[in-house]
C-alpha cells in the first residue's frame, strides 16, 4: 500500500453503532495506531490507576469522564514516537465541542485528514447495547439475541456478559448525551471539511467497504491506494 503521509483520523457515533469492530478494522487495514478512549479508561480502572478510580463512577452511570482527565490522557498517548510515526485514529474521542478544541489547540488546524461518522437511529443502537455481551478475557463482542445474561465466548471459552456500563439507565444517559454533546461535533467537522458520513446499519463488510471509499479522496486525493 502506497500512503504518503501517516493518516490521522476520528471516527464518531454514538455507542453501539460499530465503532470499536469499524475502528480495529481500519487500524489494521491501514496500520494506524487505534486509540480506543473506552478501552484506554477501562484497562486504568481494571490497574486501579488514580484515573481509573476516578472514572469508574462516570463510566458506570454513564456520564462523560471530566475533559480535564481526557484531554490530558489523549495528549500523552498522541505524543508517543509510534503514534506520530503511523497517525492514528481516534475512537470515542472527541465527545464534545470542549475536547475538540482541545485537539486542535494541540495538533493545529490541519491536525485531522478526516473524521469518520456512523449514522443510526438512536432506537437501533438501543437495542444493540441492551443486547451487547462482552467476554472480559478477550473483548471479543456477542449478541444476546434472547436477553441471555451470559454467554460463552466463541475464541477464548470465557464468559462473556454485559459491560458495567450496559444497564438501561446508564445506556439511555449515554444516548442522551451523545445527541447533546457529541452529535453537533457533526456540524463542526463539516464546516471544516472534514466530514465522511456512512450508514452504519449494513453488514460490517458493506459498512468497512463505505468507509474506505469515503476516505480515499480526503486522505489520499485519488481513488487508489487505500485498498
Ligand atoms: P466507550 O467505550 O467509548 O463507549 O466509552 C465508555 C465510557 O467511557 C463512556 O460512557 C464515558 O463514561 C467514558 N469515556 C470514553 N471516552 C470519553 C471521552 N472522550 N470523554 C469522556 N468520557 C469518555
Amino acid at each position: 500500500m502506497i500512503q504518503s503521509h501517516a493518516p490521522k483520523l476520528v471516527i464518531l457515533g454514538p455507542q453501539g453503532a460499530g465503532k470499536g469492530t469499524q475502528g480495529q478494522r481500519l487500524s489494521k487495514h491501514l496500520d494506524l495506531d487505534h486509540i480506543s478512549t473506552g478501552d484506554l479508561l477501562r484497562s486504568a480502572v481494571a490497574d486501579q490507576t488514580v484515573i481509573g478510580k476516578e472514572a469508574k463512577a462516570h463510566m458506570d452511570a454513564g456520564e462523560l469522564v471530566p475533559d480535564d482527565i481526557m484531554v490530558r490522557l489523549v495528549a500523552q498517548r498522541l505524543e508517543e514516537p509510534a503514534t506520530v510515526r503511523r497517525g492514528f485514529l481516534l475512537d470515542g474521542y472527541p465527545r464534545n465541542i470542549t475536547q475538540a478544541r482541545a485537539l486542535e489547540a494541540l495538533r493545529g488546524d490541519d491536525g485531522l485528514d478526516a473524521v469518520i461518522v456512523l449514522r443510526l437511529p438512536i432506537e437501533f443502537v438501543y437495542r444493540r447495547l441492551a443486547s451487547r455481551r462482552v467476554c472480559p478475557n478477550c473483548q471479543t463482542v456477542l449478541t444476546a439475541v434472547g436477553g441471555e445474561a451470559e454467554m460463552r465466548c466463541p475464541v477464548c471459552s470465557g464468559t462473556a456478559i454485559a459491560r458495567s456500563d450496559d444497564t438501561p439507565e446508564a445506556i439511555a444517559r449515554r444516548l442522551e448525551l451523545y445527541e447533546r454533546e457529541t452529535e453537533p461535533l457533526i456540524d463542526h467537522y463539516a464546516e471544516r471539511g472534514l466530514l465522511v458520513e456512512v450508514d452504519g446499519r449494513g453488514s460490517p463488510e458493506t459498512v468497512f467497504e463505505h468507509i474506505l471509499r469515503g476516505l480515499r479522496p480526503m486522505i489520499w486525493g485519488t481513488s487508489e491506494a487505500v485498498g
